[in-house]
Protein backbone atom coordinates (compact mmCIF):
# COMPACT_ATOMS: atom_id res chain seq x y z
CA UNK A 1 0.00 0.00 0.00
CA UNK A 2 1.26 3.33 -1.26
CA UNK A 3 0.73 6.37 2.03
CA UNK A 4 1.16 9.61 0.28
CA UNK A 5 2.29 12.88 1.85
CA UNK A 6 -1.17 14.10 1.46
CA UNK A 7 -3.02 11.34 3.28
CA UNK A 8 -0.59 11.96 6.81
CA UNK A 9 0.31 14.25 9.42
CA UNK A 10 4.38 14.01 10.22
CA UNK A 11 5.65 14.98 13.45
CA UNK A 12 8.68 12.58 13.46
CA UNK A 13 10.85 15.45 12.15
CA UNK A 14 14.08 14.48 14.37
CA UNK A 15 13.35 11.10 12.18
CA UNK A 16 13.67 12.75 9.10
CA UNK A 17 12.35 15.56 7.07
CA UNK A 18 10.38 16.30 4.16
CA UNK A 19 12.79 17.87 1.12
CA UNK A 20 11.54 21.48 0.67
CA UNK A 21 10.67 22.18 -3.11
CA UNK A 22 13.09 24.56 -3.31
CA UNK A 23 15.53 22.68 -2.39
CA UNK A 24 14.24 20.17 -5.01
CA UNK A 25 13.95 23.12 -7.60
CA UNK A 26 18.05 23.37 -6.77
CA UNK A 27 18.95 20.32 -6.94
CA UNK A 28 17.18 18.96 -10.53
CA UNK A 29 19.55 20.83 -12.96
CA UNK A 30 22.33 19.03 -11.07
CA UNK A 31 20.75 15.64 -11.67
CA UNK A 32 20.08 16.74 -15.26
CA UNK A 33 21.80 19.70 -17.69
CA UNK A 34 24.82 20.37 -15.42
CA UNK A 35 26.43 16.39 -14.87
CA UNK A 36 29.98 17.69 -15.24
CA UNK A 37 32.34 16.62 -12.78
CA UNK A 38 33.94 19.10 -10.30
CA UNK A 39 37.49 17.84 -10.42
CA UNK A 40 37.49 18.61 -14.83
CA UNK A 41 39.09 21.08 -16.44
CA UNK A 42 36.99 22.10 -18.51
CA UNK A 43 34.31 25.00 -18.14
CA UNK A 44 31.08 22.56 -17.82
CA UNK A 45 32.94 21.01 -15.15
CA UNK A 46 34.02 24.61 -13.22
CA UNK A 47 30.87 25.38 -13.30
CA UNK A 48 29.67 22.56 -11.04
CA UNK A 49 32.91 23.58 -8.61
CA UNK A 50 31.42 26.71 -8.26
CA UNK A 51 27.74 25.78 -7.68
CA UNK A 52 29.77 23.93 -4.94
CA UNK A 53 31.65 26.37 -3.55
CA UNK A 54 28.51 28.31 -3.07
CA UNK A 55 26.75 25.56 -1.29
CA UNK A 56 30.03 25.58 1.10
CA UNK A 57 29.34 29.35 1.57
CA UNK A 58 25.50 28.70 2.33
CA UNK A 59 26.46 26.22 4.65
CA UNK A 60 29.39 28.31 6.53
CA UNK A 61 27.08 31.24 7.09
CA UNK A 62 24.31 28.91 8.57
CA UNK A 63 27.40 28.12 11.07
CA UNK A 64 28.73 31.42 11.31
CA UNK A 65 31.95 29.91 10.01
CA UNK A 66 34.21 29.84 6.93
CA UNK A 67 33.89 28.32 4.33
CA UNK A 68 36.85 26.27 4.50
CA UNK A 69 35.59 25.02 7.30
CA UNK A 70 33.37 22.55 5.55
CA UNK A 71 33.62 19.56 4.71
CA UNK A 72 31.03 17.17 2.79
CA UNK A 73 30.68 13.79 3.64
CA UNK A 74 27.74 11.18 3.00
CA UNK A 75 25.90 11.83 5.81
CA UNK A 76 26.25 12.65 9.84
CA UNK A 77 27.18 9.05 10.48
CA UNK A 78 30.09 9.61 8.35
CA UNK A 79 30.83 13.53 9.93
CA UNK A 80 30.64 11.64 13.69
CA UNK A 81 32.61 8.18 12.71
CA UNK A 82 35.32 10.31 10.79
CA UNK A 83 35.62 13.22 13.76
CA UNK A 84 36.41 10.61 16.26
CA UNK A 85 38.96 8.58 13.79
CA UNK A 86 40.91 11.43 12.91
CA UNK A 87 41.60 12.43 16.03
CA UNK A 88 42.63 8.66 17.42
CA UNK A 89 44.96 9.03 13.96
CA UNK A 90 46.39 11.88 15.19
CA UNK A 91 47.06 10.67 18.83
CA UNK A 92 48.05 7.13 18.38
CA UNK A 93 49.81 7.45 22.23
CA UNK A 94 46.33 8.31 23.24
CA UNK A 95 43.36 5.76 24.26
CA UNK A 96 41.26 7.56 26.18
CA UNK A 97 37.62 8.95 24.75
CA UNK A 98 35.10 10.95 26.87
CA UNK A 99 31.55 10.90 25.60
CA UNK A 100 27.92 10.52 27.21
CA UNK A 101 25.39 7.47 27.62
CA UNK A 102 22.75 9.39 25.55
CA UNK A 103 24.61 9.24 22.06
CA UNK A 104 22.89 8.73 18.61
CA UNK A 105 24.25 5.03 17.62
CA UNK A 106 26.20 6.63 15.14
CA UNK A 107 28.34 7.60 18.31
CA UNK A 108 27.55 5.10 20.59
CA UNK A 109 28.63 2.11 18.52
CA UNK A 110 31.40 3.56 17.00
CA UNK A 111 32.88 4.03 20.72
CA UNK A 112 31.39 0.27 21.71
CA UNK A 113 33.87 -0.73 18.44
CA UNK A 114 36.91 1.01 19.42
CA UNK A 115 36.18 -0.38 22.96
CA UNK A 116 36.68 -3.88 21.27
CA UNK A 117 40.10 -2.74 19.59
CA UNK A 118 41.41 -1.75 22.89
CA UNK A 119 40.44 1.97 23.81
CA UNK A 120 39.17 3.46 26.99
CA UNK A 121 35.59 4.57 26.88
CA UNK A 122 34.28 7.44 29.63
CA UNK A 123 30.92 7.47 28.92
CA UNK A 124 29.33 9.99 31.19
CA UNK A 125 26.17 9.69 32.75
CA UNK A 126 22.97 12.27 32.49
CA UNK A 127 20.52 13.25 35.44
CA UNK A 128 17.13 12.62 35.26
CA UNK A 129 16.76 16.17 33.00
CA UNK A 130 18.70 14.62 30.82
CA UNK A 131 21.77 16.62 31.81
CA UNK A 132 25.40 16.58 32.08
CA UNK A 133 27.40 19.16 34.16
CA UNK A 134 31.23 20.89 32.99
CA UNK A 135 32.11 19.27 36.37
CA UNK A 136 31.77 16.03 34.75
CA UNK A 137 33.49 16.21 31.57
CA UNK A 138 36.53 18.41 33.33
CA UNK A 139 36.63 15.46 35.82
CA UNK A 140 36.62 13.02 32.85
CA UNK A 141 39.31 14.16 30.64
CA UNK A 142 43.19 12.64 31.04
CA UNK A 143 46.24 13.56 29.71
CA UNK A 144 45.70 10.43 27.30
CA UNK A 145 42.27 11.57 26.13
CA UNK A 146 42.76 12.19 22.00
CA UNK A 147 39.18 13.36 21.77
CA UNK A 148 35.76 14.27 23.63
CA UNK A 149 32.29 13.91 21.72
CA UNK A 150 29.38 15.20 23.56
CA UNK A 151 26.19 15.81 21.48
CA UNK A 152 24.43 19.37 20.86
CA UNK A 153 21.12 18.21 21.16
CA UNK A 154 19.81 14.56 21.80
CA UNK A 155 17.50 12.99 18.94
CA UNK A 156 15.03 11.34 21.52
CA UNK A 157 14.32 14.21 24.02
CA UNK A 158 15.69 17.41 22.25
CA UNK A 159 17.72 17.99 25.70
CA UNK A 160 20.47 20.81 24.62
CA UNK A 161 23.65 20.74 26.12
CA UNK A 162 26.65 23.10 26.88
CA UNK A 163 28.58 22.16 24.52
CA UNK A 164 30.36 25.44 24.00
CA UNK A 165 31.31 25.20 27.71
CA UNK A 166 33.09 21.91 27.34
CA UNK A 167 34.85 22.79 24.22
CA UNK A 168 36.28 25.18 26.57
CA UNK A 169 37.12 22.87 28.94
CA UNK A 170 38.63 20.32 26.35
CA UNK A 171 40.72 23.46 24.72
CA UNK A 172 41.86 24.33 28.35
CA UNK A 173 43.10 20.75 29.12
CA UNK A 174 44.46 19.89 25.28
CA UNK A 175 42.13 17.96 23.58
CA UNK A 176 40.14 17.66 20.89
CA UNK A 177 36.64 18.65 21.28
CA UNK A 178 34.28 17.23 18.74
CA UNK A 179 30.20 17.75 18.65
CA UNK A 180 27.42 15.60 16.82
CA UNK A 181 24.80 19.03 16.62
CA UNK A 182 22.69 16.88 13.74
CA UNK A 183 19.54 17.49 15.67
CA UNK A 184 20.84 21.06 16.53
CA UNK A 185 21.44 23.16 13.38
CA UNK A 186 18.29 24.51 12.14
CA UNK A 187 16.83 25.00 15.39
CA UNK A 188 18.92 26.65 17.55
CA UNK A 189 21.59 29.39 16.64
CA UNK A 190 25.06 28.34 16.10
CA UNK A 191 27.99 30.68 15.65
CA UNK A 192 30.70 28.73 15.18
CA UNK A 193 32.74 32.13 14.97
CA UNK A 194 32.48 32.37 19.07
CA UNK A 195 33.11 28.90 20.54
CA UNK A 196 36.12 26.59 20.56
CA UNK A 197 34.63 23.69 19.58
CA UNK A 198 37.15 21.75 16.97
CA UNK A 199 34.68 19.85 14.78
CA UNK A 200 30.85 19.42 14.26
CA UNK A 201 28.53 16.87 12.27
CA UNK A 202 25.09 17.76 10.18
CA UNK A 203 23.07 15.65 8.73
CA UNK A 204 21.08 17.00 5.43
CA UNK A 205 17.90 14.98 5.99
CA UNK A 206 17.08 16.69 9.12
CA UNK A 207 17.26 19.80 7.43
CA UNK A 208 14.59 19.05 4.34
CA UNK A 209 17.41 17.87 2.45
CA UNK A 210 17.69 14.75 0.59
CA UNK A 211 19.30 11.76 2.51
CA UNK A 212 22.71 10.81 2.01
CA UNK A 213 24.61 14.23 2.61
CA UNK A 214 26.29 15.37 5.48
CA UNK A 215 29.00 17.93 6.74
CA UNK A 216 31.98 17.69 9.36
CA UNK A 217 32.60 21.47 9.96
CA UNK A 218 36.65 21.30 10.61
CA UNK A 219 37.81 24.29 12.60
CA UNK A 220 40.54 26.05 10.59
CA UNK A 221 44.22 24.78 11.73
CA UNK A 222 42.76 22.23 13.86
CA UNK A 223 44.67 19.22 12.26
CA UNK A 224 42.62 16.40 10.68
CA UNK A 225 43.29 13.31 9.11
CA UNK A 226 40.81 11.63 6.29
CA UNK A 227 38.92 8.46 7.14
CA UNK A 228 37.72 8.06 3.09
CA UNK A 229 41.13 7.97 0.99
CA UNK A 230 41.17 8.44 -2.23
CA UNK A 231 41.50 11.59 -4.55
CA UNK A 232 42.00 15.33 -3.55
CA UNK A 233 38.31 16.46 -3.92
CA UNK A 234 37.25 18.46 -0.19
CA UNK A 235 40.49 19.65 0.14
CA UNK A 236 42.09 16.65 0.43
CA UNK A 237 39.99 15.59 3.58
CA UNK A 238 37.42 13.27 1.82
CA UNK A 239 37.99 11.69 -0.81
CA UNK A 240 35.61 10.46 -3.54
CA UNK A 241 33.64 12.75 -6.25
CA UNK A 242 31.37 14.85 -5.05
CA UNK A 243 27.39 13.82 -4.45
CA UNK A 244 26.81 17.77 -6.55
CA UNK A 245 23.19 17.62 -6.41
CA UNK A 246 23.20 16.65 -2.80
CA UNK A 247 25.84 19.16 -1.61
CA UNK A 248 23.69 22.04 -3.72
CA UNK A 249 20.08 20.83 -2.11
CA UNK A 250 22.12 21.16 1.24
CA UNK A 251 23.51 24.61 0.58
CA UNK A 252 20.02 25.49 -0.54
CA UNK A 253 18.52 24.09 3.02
CA UNK A 254 21.03 25.74 5.54
CA UNK A 255 20.00 29.11 3.65
CA UNK A 256 16.47 28.10 4.38
CA UNK A 257 17.31 26.94 7.72
CA UNK A 258 18.36 30.30 8.47
CA UNK A 259 15.70 32.52 7.54
CA UNK A 260 12.93 30.08 9.25
CA UNK A 261 14.89 30.11 12.45
CA UNK A 262 13.20 32.21 13.94
CA UNK A 263 9.77 30.83 13.25
CA UNK A 264 11.04 27.32 15.00
CA UNK A 265 11.90 29.52 17.98
CA UNK A 266 8.07 31.03 17.85
CA UNK A 267 5.32 29.01 15.85
CA UNK A 268 7.11 25.96 15.60
CA UNK A 269 7.52 25.76 19.89
CA UNK A 270 4.25 27.23 20.08
CA UNK A 271 2.49 24.38 18.39
CA UNK A 272 4.72 21.94 20.25
CA UNK A 273 3.97 23.75 23.52
CA UNK A 274 0.60 23.75 22.50
CA UNK A 275 0.61 19.76 22.06
CA UNK A 276 2.85 19.45 25.37
CA UNK A 277 0.00 21.43 27.39
CA UNK A 278 -2.96 19.65 26.10
CA UNK A 279 -1.68 16.24 26.83
CA UNK A 280 -0.59 16.89 30.18
CA UNK A 281 -4.32 18.69 30.69
CA UNK A 282 -6.13 15.73 28.57
CA UNK A 283 -4.31 12.32 29.45
CA UNK A 284 -3.60 11.05 32.99
CA UNK A 285 -0.15 9.34 34.20
CA UNK A 286 2.11 10.72 31.51
CA UNK A 287 5.62 11.98 31.93
CA UNK A 288 7.24 14.54 29.44
CA UNK A 289 11.14 14.00 29.63
CA UNK A 290 13.78 16.17 28.84
CA UNK A 291 14.86 20.01 30.95
CA UNK A 292 12.05 22.02 29.79
CA UNK A 293 13.79 24.84 29.06
CA UNK A 294 17.04 23.52 27.65
CA UNK A 295 15.02 22.05 25.12
CA UNK A 296 15.18 21.80 21.25
CA UNK A 297 11.92 23.98 20.81
CA UNK A 298 10.05 21.55 17.80
CA UNK A 299 10.71 18.15 20.27
CA UNK A 300 8.00 16.34 23.17
CA UNK A 301 8.96 12.65 24.30
CA UNK A 302 5.89 11.68 26.38
CA UNK A 303 5.95 8.15 28.03
CA UNK A 304 2.72 7.29 28.79
CA UNK A 305 2.19 5.15 31.44
CA UNK A 306 0.55 1.48 31.25
CA UNK A 307 0.99 1.34 27.51
CA UNK A 308 3.28 0.13 24.80
CA UNK A 309 4.59 2.96 22.59
CA UNK A 310 4.80 0.11 19.63
CA UNK A 311 0.95 -0.45 20.09
CA UNK A 312 0.56 3.45 20.48
CA UNK A 313 2.19 3.79 17.11
CA UNK A 314 0.41 1.71 15.58
CA UNK A 315 -3.04 2.89 16.59
CA UNK A 316 -2.08 6.36 15.46
CA UNK A 317 -0.36 5.37 12.08
CA UNK A 318 -4.25 3.75 11.25
CA UNK A 319 -5.37 7.55 11.56
CA UNK A 320 -2.21 8.84 9.47
CA UNK A 321 -0.03 10.27 12.24
CA UNK A 322 3.60 9.49 12.07
CA UNK A 323 6.10 9.63 15.09
CA UNK A 324 7.82 7.48 16.55
CA UNK A 325 8.90 5.34 20.04
CA UNK A 326 12.37 5.66 21.74
CA UNK A 327 12.98 1.97 21.91
CA UNK A 328 14.77 -0.73 19.71
CA UNK A 329 13.31 -3.61 18.35
CA UNK A 330 16.05 -6.24 18.95
CA UNK A 331 16.00 -10.28 18.48
CA UNK A 332 12.37 -10.30 18.94
CA UNK A 333 12.16 -8.25 21.88
CA UNK A 334 11.74 -4.46 22.82
CA UNK A 335 14.87 -3.08 24.60
CA UNK A 336 13.96 0.21 26.19
CA UNK A 337 15.67 3.29 25.18
CA UNK A 338 19.09 3.53 26.23
CA UNK A 339 18.74 7.46 25.96
CA UNK A 340 15.69 7.04 28.61
CA UNK A 341 17.20 4.92 30.26
CA UNK A 342 20.28 7.04 31.00
CA UNK A 343 17.79 9.39 32.80
CA UNK A 344 16.38 6.80 34.96
CA UNK A 345 13.62 6.25 32.89
CA UNK A 346 12.29 2.33 34.55
CA UNK A 347 11.88 -0.01 31.44
CA UNK A 348 7.95 -0.10 31.70
CA UNK A 349 8.07 3.57 31.35
CA UNK A 350 10.35 3.98 28.88
CA UNK A 351 8.70 1.46 26.73
CA UNK A 352 5.69 3.75 26.43
CA UNK A 353 7.77 6.73 25.33
CA UNK A 354 6.44 8.25 22.07
CA UNK A 355 8.40 11.02 20.75
CA UNK A 356 6.89 14.12 18.73
CA UNK A 357 9.10 16.36 16.50
CA UNK A 358 7.42 19.45 14.71
CA UNK A 359 8.50 21.61 11.89
CA UNK A 360 7.83 24.73 9.99
CA UNK A 361 5.09 22.46 8.15
CA UNK A 362 3.28 21.66 10.97
CA UNK A 363 -0.25 23.76 11.54
CA UNK A 364 -2.31 24.38 14.31
CA UNK A 365 -5.00 21.87 12.28
CA UNK A 366 -2.12 19.45 13.21
CA UNK A 367 -2.03 19.87 16.56
CA UNK A 368 -6.06 20.11 16.87
CA UNK A 369 -5.86 16.41 14.96
CA UNK A 370 -3.22 14.97 17.28
CA UNK A 371 -5.41 16.45 20.67
CA UNK A 372 -8.73 14.68 19.17
CA UNK A 373 -6.40 11.06 18.12
CA UNK A 374 -4.08 10.92 20.62
CA UNK A 375 -6.07 10.79 23.96
CA UNK A 376 -8.67 8.28 22.94
CA UNK A 377 -6.27 5.74 21.88
CA UNK A 378 -4.24 5.85 24.78
CA UNK A 379 -7.82 5.39 26.55
CA UNK A 380 -8.29 2.73 24.73
CA UNK A 381 -4.96 1.05 24.77
CA UNK A 382 -4.78 1.38 28.84
CA UNK A 383 -8.22 -0.07 28.73
CA UNK A 384 -6.89 -3.34 27.34
CA UNK A 385 -3.43 -3.16 28.38
CA UNK A 386 -2.05 -5.69 31.05
CA UNK A 387 0.18 -3.12 32.29
CA UNK A 388 -2.99 -0.87 33.46
CA UNK A 389 -3.26 -0.86 36.88
CA UNK A 390 -6.78 -1.04 36.62
CA UNK A 391 -7.67 -3.48 34.30
CA UNK A 392 -10.34 -5.86 35.33
CA UNK A 393 -8.51 -8.78 34.49
CA UNK A 394 -5.52 -7.98 36.27
CA UNK A 395 -6.95 -6.54 39.32
CA UNK A 396 -4.18 -8.29 41.65
CA UNK A 397 -1.55 -7.24 39.32
CA UNK A 398 0.93 -5.24 41.30
CA UNK A 399 2.48 -2.43 39.29
CA UNK A 400 4.47 -0.98 41.86
CA UNK A 401 5.92 -3.94 42.65
CA UNK A 402 6.83 -4.15 38.97
CA UNK A 403 8.55 -0.80 38.72
CA UNK A 404 10.03 -2.18 41.71
CA UNK A 405 11.95 -5.12 40.58
CA UNK A 406 12.58 -3.30 37.52
CA UNK A 407 14.22 -0.11 39.39
CA UNK A 408 16.69 -3.03 41.30
CA UNK A 409 17.34 -4.32 37.46
CA UNK A 410 18.13 -0.56 36.23
CA UNK A 411 20.64 -0.05 39.33
CA UNK A 412 22.37 -3.39 38.78
CA UNK A 413 23.10 -2.21 35.11
CA UNK A 414 24.27 0.97 36.10
CA UNK A 415 26.70 -0.08 38.80
N1 LIG B 1 23.34 11.96 15.10
C1 LIG B 1 22.08 12.23 15.50
C2 LIG B 1 21.88 12.96 16.78
C3 LIG B 1 20.99 11.82 14.73
O1 LIG B 1 19.76 12.09 15.14
C4 LIG B 1 21.24 11.13 13.52
C5 LIG B 1 20.11 10.63 12.70
O2 LIG B 1 19.11 10.18 13.21
C6 LIG B 1 22.56 10.89 13.15
C7 LIG B 1 23.58 11.32 13.95
C8 LIG B 1 22.89 10.15 11.88
O3 LIG B 1 22.71 10.95 10.75
P1 LIG B 1 22.57 10.22 9.31
O4 LIG B 1 21.24 9.57 9.29
O5 LIG B 1 22.71 11.33 8.31
O6 LIG B 1 23.71 9.26 9.21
Amino acid sequence: MTVRKADIIYVDNNATTQVDPLVVETMVPFLSEFYGNPSSAYNFGRQVAEAIDKAREQVAALLKADPREIIFTSCGTESDNAAINSALLLNPSKKHIVTTKVEHSAIKNQCEFLKSQGYEITILPVDAQGRITPEQVEAAIRPDTAIVSIMWANNETGVILPVEHFAEIAKKKGTLFHTDAVQAVGKIPIDMSSNKIDMLSISGHKLHCPKGIGVLYIRRRVSFKPMVIGGSQERGKRGGTENVASIVALGKACELAGERLAEENTRVKALRDRFESEMKSRVPDIYVSGDETLRLPNTCNIAFDFVEAEAVLMLLDQEGICCSSGSACTTGSLDPSHVLSAMGLTPARARGAVRFSFCTYNTDEHIDKLITVVPPVISKLRAISPLNKNHPDNENYDIAKKREEEEKLMNQIQD
